[in-house]
């Protein structure tokens, strides 16, 4: 847990070197990759630590531990990001519009709908992905692949420009690549900009196959 200062630089450095690396191995631009810091279990030192390494976007899956670590920083780093990347309940949304600047996690109607209606009700303007779930498994959240044309569309109608992009966190076991290029060409097919796709053990594959954003925890932060 106690990740020190100058280690977690040294690793978003080391990180930093890889994306670059994989970007130009697929012929594309390192500053076309943003690296989401993910410190999701890990102490606000942690996110200091990063913060004071230049490192402004972070993720975190829980609202609540968002809440907690996230909205003290602000006031000195205004530039600082906060990505919602876990599973979104309706009752929490509010809370997750006034601590997060992107939600990556919109899977379902019913979570539109809580989002529009907060977003009309806080005047906010945050970017919102719609995940999917490539693999089709059970217990993962994210929109089935055969409805994510749809529900996109369903998304686009309703929130406009404020939906950025789509985002897949694919089957551990599976070839992870595969995963990856469905969901660049779907962001494609609806001219959306924003790919979140790779983590710690996967995210040069995902860059070589389009990613924009990739989720980093374990590799920055250590292991949770
Ligand atoms: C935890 C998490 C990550 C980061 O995973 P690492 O393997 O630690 O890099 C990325 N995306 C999501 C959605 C996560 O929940």
């Amino acid at each position: 847990m106690g990740v020190s200062v100058p280690c977690v630089k040294d690793r978003l450095d080391i990180i930093h070197d890889r994306i670059a690396q994989a970007a130009r191995s697929a012929g594309r631009d390192p500053g076309d990759v943003r690296l989401v810091a993910v410190s999701k279990t890990h102490p606000q030192a942690a996110v200091v630590a990063a913060l004071a390494a230049g490192q402004m976007c972070f993720g975190e899956n829980r609202v609540q531990e968002a809440a907690q670590k996230f909205p003290p920083l602000r006031a000195r780093y205004p530039q600082m990001r906060l990505h919602l990347i876990g599973g979104l309940q309706t009752n929490k949304v509010r809370e997750a519009l006034g601590v997060a600047d992107q939600i990556e996690t919109l899977d379902r109607p019913a979570l539109l709908e809580a989002l529009a209606t907060q977003i009309a009700r806080l005047g906010c303007r945050p970017e919102v992905l719609v995940q999917v779930n490539t693999g089709d498994e059970p217990q993962k959240s994210g929109v089935p692949r055969a409805q994510a044309d749809d529900f996109i569309r369903l998304c686009q109608d309703r929130l406009g420009a404020m939906i950025r992009g789509v985002m897949c966190i694919p089957p551990h076991h599976d070839d992870s690549a595969s995963h990856f290029a469905w969901l660049a060409e779907c962001a494609f097919r609806h001219s959306l900009p924003v790919v979140s796709m790779g983590m710690s053990g996967d995210f040069e594959t995902a860059i070589a196959q389009g990613a924009t954003q990739v989720r980093i925890g374990t590799a920055i932060f250590g292991v949770r």
